[in-house]
């Protein structure tokens, strides 16, 4: 009887601290700690997904002047998916169409975006401190973390050799460089069918590696399968090798679990579907999250274990994942960060107050077109014309998300290269003489010239930090090469 009221006592005194939650002013949030700060951001969203948008569009309606970082893959996960049959209100509708529009509804509701990527968080003090890419730093009164999660790898030999050359996790962006190949697709979820559809309008024949006896993936996704007889299905199989001639992938060494018997699988392409990995390593140190670095909540709210700190979206749930989902708890991310801005006394006439301390990108931002070109005539003019620079071809295609994402950072880094490179985009879909000139098999794909002669090639996206880095180098070497003595 005793141990059964304490237990009550306890359970109310539980009950009591968390409906509290909503007028407790917790120490050291001083609201007169932001009248001296620059850059300040009142609700500051990570992540440009489903829930990170939901989570701007919420905190600007709440009130609150707010930002989105929209990380190195703009739209997410999202941007990968073709068809969605379960997005509130629509029959069908495409992944990259749910983020536009969404997109759409934040720069209504005038959510400033900023094209950049957070290294890093410093929590010690408040507002916290957030340093980004471009060594911008801000001030966030709230953070909202939607990072989502990055597809997984196998962690198998070749894996990183062949990659982007014949290894990928992206249908969507590499699917029509398979056109009559024989694929194969490992994973056993949701995914693995989604990617396996996709190759199917290009691939002669599709090959789905489940590690198990079963598949993981929905009823209703196994059986859209049925339409798509193109598309086999191997269980019990574990990829244990790539194997490829040094150019390109020719096979993977397949072990079989139940007959533990090993085959060498012909196939040229290898389309990982094997899972996410929470994007949370910009955090780790100062947020609490699982074993596998799920960001941890206090349920049934979305605060981290920091104060005025939320997390929303795949970066906080491993079981439902849906781009709905993700998109109501980025709402909820943000009901709960507005209200924390509320019981921490930060009125609509404080906002008024520190309106010019807000974080304002138009000096950075560059909105500049570049120059395209279209045919091999077009680009030996520009050869001709621009002796002094390299020139940088960046491939792309209308499909390919990465592509989409790197064109606006090549925009914005070819500021600081304006003497030195020229950046020249490629629509891989139509200038098919420069395709072939110079063997472009995948997209993004960056060829690098110098007086006409290929100086390097990446196929690959790039973030804004790797990029510099990436042409600082080469720019590097090519004065090396022009001071050193050329021995014949
Ligand atoms: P899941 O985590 O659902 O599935 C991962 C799959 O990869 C599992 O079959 C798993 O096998 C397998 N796997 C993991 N590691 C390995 C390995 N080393 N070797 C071989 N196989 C491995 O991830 P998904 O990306 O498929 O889906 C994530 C979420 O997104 C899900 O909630 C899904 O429903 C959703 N989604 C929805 C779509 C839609 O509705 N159109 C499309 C795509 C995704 P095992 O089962 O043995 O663990």
């Amino acid at each position: 009887m005793n141990k059964n009221k304490y237990l009550l006592f306890f359970v109310a005194l539980l009950l009591l601290s968390g409906l509290g939650y909503c007028s407790k002013k917790i120490d050291g949030f001083d609201i007169k700690n932001i009248f001296e700060k620059e850059n300040l951001t009142p609700v500051l969203v990570i992540g440009s997904g489903p829930a990170g948008l939901m989570a701007s569009i919420y905190g600007a309606r709440g009130g609150k002047k707010t930002f989105l970082v929209e990380g190195n893959k703009p739209g997410g996960l999202l941007m990968d998916t073709t068809e969605v049959a379960n997005w509130p209100g629509e029959k069908m509708i495409e992944g990259p169409h749910i983020i536009e529009k969404l997109r759409d509804q934040a720069r209504h509701q005038k959510v400033h975006f900023i094209q950049d990527y957070v290294d890093k968080i410093d929590t010690a003090s408040w507002p916290y401190t957030v340093y980004l890419e471009s060594g911008t730093v801000l001030r966030a009164l709230t953070i909202i973390i939607a990072t989502g999660a990055s597809p997984r790898k196998l962690g198998v030999a070749g894996e990183e050799n062949y990659w982007g050359a014949g290894v990928t996790s992206c249908a969507v962006c590499d699917a029509p460089f398979f056109r009559g190949e024989n694929v194969v697709v490992a994973g056993g979820g949701d995914s693995a069918i989604e990617e396996a559809i996709q190759l199917s309008s290009f691939a002669s024949k599709i090959t789905i590696l489940v590690r198990k006896d079963r598949m993981r993936a929905a009823d209703s996704m196994q059986s859209r399968l049925k339409n798509y007889p193109k598309i086999d299905v191997k269980y019990n199989v574990e990829v244990r090798e790539i194997i490829g001639n040094l150019e390109s992938v020719t096979g993977v060494k397949l072990y079989n679990n139940r007959t533990q018997e090993t085959e060498l699988f012909s196939t040229s392409g290898v389309f990982l579907a094997v899972g996410h990995i929470p994007n949370s390593g910009f955090v780790k140190k100062n947020i609490r999250t699982d074993g596998d670095g799920y960001i941890l909540v206090n349920h049934p709210r979305h605060e981290a274990s920091v104060p005025g700190i939320f997390a929303a979206g795949d970066i906080a749930d491993k079981i439902y994942r849906q781009a709905v989902t993700s998109a109501g708890s980025g709402t909820e991310a943000a009901l709960d960060a507005v209200r924390f801005l509320d019981d921490h006394g930060y009125s609509n006439q404080v906002a008024k107050q520190v309106v010019s301390q807000f974080y304002s990108s138009k000096a950075v931002r560059s909105q500049e077109k570049l120059l395209s070109i279209n045919s091999m005539a077009e680009l030996q003019d520009l050869i001709t014309s621009n002796e002094e620079k390299l020139i940088v071809l960046d491939f792309w295609t209308e499909t390919c998300s990465s592509c989409k994402q790197l064109l606006p950072l090549l925009k914005e880094i070819s500021q600081s290269f304006a003497n030195t490179l020229l950046f020249i985009p490629i629509d891989a879909d139509e200038a098919t003489d420069l395709v072939d000139a110079f063997e472009i098999t995948r997209v993004p794909t960056l060829v690098t010239l110098k007086k006409g002669a290929v100086l390097d090639k990446y196929t690959g996206f790039l973030g804004k930090k790797e990029l510099r880095t990436y042409f600082e180098k080469m720019l590097s070497e090519v004065n090396l090469k022009a001071e050193d003595p050329v021995e014949s």
